[in-house]
């Protein structure tokens, strides 16, 4: 590792910033509303030093729990919500509000194609070699159904916004409805505030009864809303990501209406128990730390994720979103066409880590995915994507998704080396 910018690769990088300027300006204001919606949420919730230590046991009456959700709910603009430890991940808080909506014999649509690999297991979508679980929706007799609101969309229109018969007579008989906001691993665009918000009320249009429930991950705080404001009943996410700011260990979390929160609490512990149970293991403080954080990590990582962007794209590869956005999450792109450049990438963005900074990255097999995938991600919370991390399957056309950035500086630092191994 050289000790800093090569002369070569700093004016490169200094253009990009020039060009970036009036998108960072919006994020950064974005950024001050949302503290200031945060601080808001604190001072109504009367957040005070007695909520960090947790009652332990039962944890019944634990006030800092109350509090964290009712902060949560209000930043969700939501009647309730579920700021859980207990949760595993996003995957787990995401699969405790579909059961808790869904009963046997329900219709549980998808409405932007596939959802994220690791939710294959909670929908009972069973992969060669694979042995179906009891647990699964689909095995408890939820009948499940598919439609890709983005397939044949012309770029420039990204969303599909006519239905053919048989779609819209799903989205009529459908109990509950999925949407995923980000794109995850796809090449699909992210959906916009705006466009979730249109989507949400065409929704409701045919069928008022759906449970519309949002997979919210790496979502949170890029908008001023939540999707929970534009009509959707339920939203979750994971703490590793956006909302916990970097500092959260390890959770996620629920918000929305408070009869489906409640059945999605007494799907995470028992009917009985619901949200008024769980040990807080003394993190309270922590998580409402990471809130506190969030908005300026998303910040952070916003203004990481479009240097990259715009720095490759000057350099000629293909990059989604382009440098001229709109970056509606976290995760980058860079179709790098060469397995090595892949390996050279993940390699030094691993050397410029804060944590384990002297490992290498190889390619593995990894669950779920058809080819081996290479993953870099030095981060303080293993495995913890708002952290600057990126991974790549070994296919073509060797593209490597990036995302988080919890320091600009660090990203641009790290970006500087990579050139500097790339350009060589
Ligand atoms: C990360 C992610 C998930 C799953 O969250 P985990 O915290 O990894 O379990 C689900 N959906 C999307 C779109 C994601 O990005």
């Amino acid at each position: 590792m050289t000790t800093s910018c090569a002369p070569k690769t700093l004016p490169l990088i200094e253009e990009a910033e020039t060009t970036l300027a009036s998108y960072w300006q919006t994020i950064e204001s974005r950024c001050h509303t949302n503290t200031e919606r945060v601080l808001r949420a604190f001072l109504n919730h009367g957040l005070d030093e007695m909520h960090f230590s947790s009652v332990t046991g039962y944890a019944h009456h634990d006030l800092g729990r109350h509090a964290l959700d009712n902060i949560m709910a209000e930043l969700a603009g939501a009647e309730a919500a579920l700021v859980r430890v207990q949760f595993v991940s996003g995957t787990h808080a995401i699969g405790c509000a579909l059961k808790g909506v869904l009963k046997p014999s329900d219709l549980l649509l998808a409405i932007t194609g596939a959802p994220y690999d690791t939710l294959e297991g909670v929908i009972g979508k069973v992969r060669p070699g694979q042995t179906p679980s009891r647990q699964s929706l689909q095995a408890q007799g939820v009948r499940y159904a598919e439609m890709d609101i983005f397939a044949d969309v012309p770029p420039s229109q990204r969303v599909r916004w006519t239905w053919t018969e048989e779609e819209t007579a799903l989205i009529q008989q459908a109990n509950a409805l999925f949407i995923q906001r980000s794109r995850g691993y796809s090449l699909r665009p992210t959906l916009s505030g705006e466009e979730l918000k249109r989507l949400i009320a065409q929704i409701k249009q045919v069928n008022p009864e759906v449970v519309v429930v949002v997979d919210n991950c790496y979502g949170e705080f890029i908008d001023t809303e939540e999707p929970t404001q534009y009509g959707a009943d339920l939203i979750a996410g994971s703490l590793i990501k956006n909302p916990g700011g970097g500092l959260a260990v390890a959770g996620g979390y629920i918000a929305g209406k408070s009869c489906y929160v409640e059945q999605a609490a007494e799907e995470l512990t028992v009917p009985g128990v619901g949200s008024e149970g769980g040990y807080m293991f003394d993190l309270t403080r922590t998580l409402v730390q990471g809130l506190y954080f969030a908005p300026t990590v998303v910040k952070e990582a916003l203004k990481s994720m479009s240097l990259f962007a715009a720095v490759f794209e000057q350099l000629g590869y293909t990059v989604y979103p382009t440098s001229q956005g709109p970056f509606n999450d976290i995760i980058q792109v860079i179709e790098l066409g060469d397995p090595d450049k892949v390996l050279q990438f993940c390699k030094t963005l691993q050397q410029c880590s804060p944590v384990g900074a002297k490992l290498t990255p190889i390619p593995a097999v990894t669950p779920g995915y058809a080819d081996p995938v290479v993953m870099a991600g030095g981060t303080f919370i293993f495995g913890s994507t708002i952290e600057l991390s990126a991974d790549a399957p070994m296919r073509p056309p060797y593209a490597v998704y990036i995302q988080g950035g919890l320091v600009y500086s660090h990203a641009r630092f790290a970006l500087s080396q990579i050139l500097d191994t790339l350009l060589a």
